[in-house]
Parts: C-alpha cells; structure tokens; sequence
C-alpha cells in the first residue's frame, strides 16, 4: 500500500507529470485532429472510438468494446495493487450534422457539403479524456501507486444516448469519483444542478395510402396526423413551464404530393427539470395520441433515450478548480490572439480573442435553472460523483452547434487548451490517488445526493439504444469525408494553422 503520500511528494509528481504532458502532447493533439476529420455521427463513430480504443489497449489498457449493446460504446481499465481508489474518466467522439468545415477558416468553407463536423469540440474532448487516462496510468506506474483508471468511451452524446443504458447496466458502479470535460471558451469547473433532462422519441403514425387526386377519400394521411401533433404541442407550449423546452423534426413525411403518405414520422426532444419532466412528455405524448384520434391513424411511440439534470459534485469540482489555479490559462501566442479577434471581427462577434484568466467553479442551484441544453453525463452524476471541466477551446463567444465552433476545435488554440486540461485532470486524479481524505467530502456530497434523488432510470426495462440512428445519413458522406481524413503527421501539421492574411488592425 503506497498511499498516502505527502503534499510536498505530490508537489513533485504533479510537476514530473505535467512535464511527461508537455513532452507527449503533440501526439495527442493529432489523435484530437485525426477524430475531427473522421467527423462521426452520434452512433456511428466506427473510427473515431476504435482510434481512442486501439491507443489505450496499445498502451496496456484491457478494453471491452461494443458494451451495453453499442458497437461504439467501450470501457478502457487499468488496475494496480488494492485497485483503490477508483477513477472514472469520460470520453465522447461523436460530431453533428451539416457542420463541415475548413479548420482554421475564417469564414463558413465546408469541407464536404452537407457534411459533419465537431461542433461541439467533442474531438478535443475525446483526446483530453485519452490523454488524462494514459497519464495516469504512467502515475500509478511510475510511483507505485494503488488505483484503477477506467476511461468511459461514451458514443451518442448529441443525441444523449449512450450513458443512460451504461447506467442500466452497472458500469459506473463503484468508482469513488468521475472526471468529465467539455471544451467552451473558459477554463473552469462546474457543479451543482445545470442542463435539462430529456426524453428524445421518434412518433410514427400509421395511415392509408391513396391517389391524392383520384381518390383522395380512400386515404388516410399520417403527415396529417404529424401536422395535428405538432400544432397541439405548439398549443401546449403556451401552458408548459418556462424550464420547459420542446422542439422537433419531420424525418418522413411521405415522398410525393401525389400520394397520400401512410407513414410519417415525427422526432421530438422534450427537456425540463427532473421536477416536471415526466408530466410534459405525458402532455406531449397526449398531442400525439389525439392527432392519431383525429386524423384515424395508428401510432406508435420509440423512446431512444431518457435522461436526467446534471447534479456535479461541488467538492470535487473544488478539487479540480485547485488543480486549474496551479496550472493556469494556456499562454496564448500574439498569432493565437490575432486569429481569435479577426475571426471574432469577420463573424460579427466583439473581438475580445481569447480569455486571459481561468475562472472559479461555476457552482449552479436548482433555483436559478431556467431551462437548458441537455447532456447525459447527469445520468452519472447520480450514480457516482462527478464533476465537469470546462476548457478553452475557443475563442470568446464563439457559436456552439456552429460551423464557427468546427473551424476552431482544430487550431493550435484548441491543442493548448488541450494539454491544459489534461494537466488540470491528471493533478486532479493525482490528489485523488496520493490523498485518500480527498475523498471524505466528496463521498459525503453524493450521500446525500443519493438520500435526496436515489438513482431511477427513465427507461423501460426493455428500451434498447438506437444504434440504427445516422446510418444511412454517415454511409452517405463517408467515401467524400475519406480523402480529408488527417491519418499522418504530415497532414496534421497543416490542419488548423493560421493561413489568414492577417489585417493591419487586428
Ligand atoms: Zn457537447
């Protein structure tokens, strides 16, 4: 048993460390830029979770791919000694749709028309969790230290699908604290309650086919019944909670006017606090069941995902935070500035380039929350304690869900911010390892956490993940994306860098 170790042992191994960091980084912003050119949709990252799993395994991890039904879903463990502490690491790859773009570029440039693209930094997120993982694991190594490190490979993140069914399945059991990160454009961590939960479902109405001019009276048209549905819930929405947010898309609504359509399809994310979550998609799924009465169609109702509010642990998001002081915002080049404000300017956003401090920990109540975005690392929250990093991959303000966001999430911006946030997660995972009374308050939080929301999936029994989503859309781009794929050293040195003819006032 080697742990305990003192403050001024800890001292030394997280400067060794964050030097070992330095030293290996550039292969890591590769492995970063290599999964924003793969570019995958939620449940098809093929490549991009076989790159993160294959780098782990190479470096001595024992990966289970394919776990909880997901072909793209893997657990990455290493284990030393007593194998206690146990540290959870999570990792998403997945990118957005109709983002493609240029990186580096100014200016809207997509790489492959109507193709993906990192949106949400969710590339450099992928490598900061592999790169965090592998040093520590060279941590438990080099000094002897008893621990486990297990990286979560997390597919289906902007569609909020792979964590809940994990969850179901037990793998975050018994880790003794969770660190999770997501680029933005400041450096700090967050906890307490923050996004909406959510349920995502697909409804399908069920109607009869007929010449829509030759005997319109013998159909029954299911794009009707998705039109009702949709002008109830827009009905609705004026008697839903302000925390509410509802929305949705026609994926089918039948392929010529001349036709009347006997199936269509309608995708609905409905999101509100844990509180009143359950009673708007009962509301919602009501619009659906009286469009079907109305129009004489049958429905039926797939639920792809349910999930929670994030409720991050606030003591160990002050672990993190201590670890971000020591380390510190990356040094920012005069050439990282320039870009920053003339991407800033050329976009119409203020040109205030990057932050130059990192923040405190952005600690949210239940009071302030008024409706959100969603992520599905809540679920985890509730199953051990976890808290989220944010870090600068961006410049200030920059659009998310954006092209703007796909052009910078592979510039020597967001590698810095990289290898900041790798550093700040391994000094966490170091305390968390060396100082066992480090975890005291930790574990206290989430009691009571557990006492106040015990853990209760929002799926059935029988709910299976929807590995089908975005088949047919990422076959569709796959061979054009290919030739733009960065696979060697040569290509990614040129990936990202700032070829802008800088102006005089910038
Ligand atoms: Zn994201």
């Amino acid at each position: 048993m080697a742990q305990p170790k003192t403050q001024a042992e800890q001292d030394r191994m997280k400067r060794c460390t964050w030097a070992m960091i330095d030293e290996d980084q550039t292969n890591i912003h590769r492995l970063s830029d290599t999964i924003w050119s793969f570019a995958e949709l939620p449940m098809q990252e093929i490549r991009s979770s076989k790159l993160l799993a294959d780098t782990l395994e190479n470096e001595g991890f024992e990966v289970v791919r394919g776990v909880s039904g997901m072909p793209t879903a893997f657990v990455a463990t290493t284990s030393h000694g007593t194998g206690k502490p146990s540290i959870g690491i999570l990792a998403e790859y997945d990118a957005l749709p109709s983002l493609s773009q240029t990186a580096g570029c100014l200016t809207h440039t997509p790489l492959v028309p109507g193709g993906p693209g990192h949106g949400c930094t969710h590339n450099a997120m992928g490598a900061t969790s592999a790169f965090t993982a592998l040093t520590l694991k060279r941590v438990l190594e080099n000094e002897h230290l008893d621990g486990t490190i297990r990286l979560f490979g997390c597919p289906g993140e902007e569609a909020l699908i792979s964590r809940p069914y994990m969850v179901r399945d037990g793998l975050f059991d018994g880790l003794d604290a969770v660190l999770d990160n997501h680029g933005a454009d400041e450096f700090r961590p967050v906890a307490g309650i923050s996004y909406s939960g959510m349920f995502s479902f697909v409804v399908t109405f069920h109607g009869r086919t007929a010449h829509a001019a030759g005997d319109p009276w013998h159909g029954i048209s299911a794009l009707h019944a998705v039109e009702l549905m949709n002008h109830a819930v827009n009905v609705l929405r004026e008697h839903l909670h302000y925390t509410a947010r509802v929305h949705c898309v026609i994926p089918e609504g039948g392929r010529s006017p001349n036709i009347v359509p006997d199936w269509a399809t309608v995708w609905y994310y409905v999101r509100d606090s844990d509180e009143r979550l359950a009673d708007d998609l009962r509301r919602v799924l009501l619009c659906a069941e009286g469009a079907a009465v109305a129009t004489g169609c049958t429905h039926d109702v797939r639920i792809y995902t349910g999930i929670h509010q994030n409720y991050g642990n606030r003591a160990l998001a002050r672990l993190m935070h201590e670890n971000v002081s020591r380390v510190g915002m990356p040094i920012w080049s005069d050439e990282d500035v320039r870009f920053a404000k003339t991407f800033q300017k050329t976009n119409g956003l203020k040109p205030l380039g990057m932050r130059a401090k990192h923040g405190s920990v952005l600690s949210r109540s239940a009071k302030e929350f008024t409706g959100s975005g969603s992520s599905d690392v809540g679920e985890v929250t509730l199953v051990a304690p976890t808290a989220t990093l944010l870090f600068p991959v961006l410049p200030r303000d920059v659009r998310g869900h954006h092209w703007q966001t796909v052009s910078l999430s592979a510039t020597p911006i967001a590698h810095k911010a990289i290898t900041a946030a790798a550093k700040a997660l391994v000094g966490t995972g170091i305390d968390l390892l060396c100082d066992p009374a480090r975890l005291q308050p930790i574990r206290g939080e989430f009691a009571r956490l557990q006492r106040r929301m015990p853990y209760k999936s929002y799926l059935e029994n029988d709910a299976m993940p929807p590995t089908d989503l975005n088949r047919e859309a990422m076959e569709a781009v796959r061979s054009i994306m290919e030739p733009h794929y960065v696979t060697s050293e040569a290509k990614s040195s040129g990936i990202g860098n700032y070829g802008f003819d800088s102006p005089a006032d910038s």
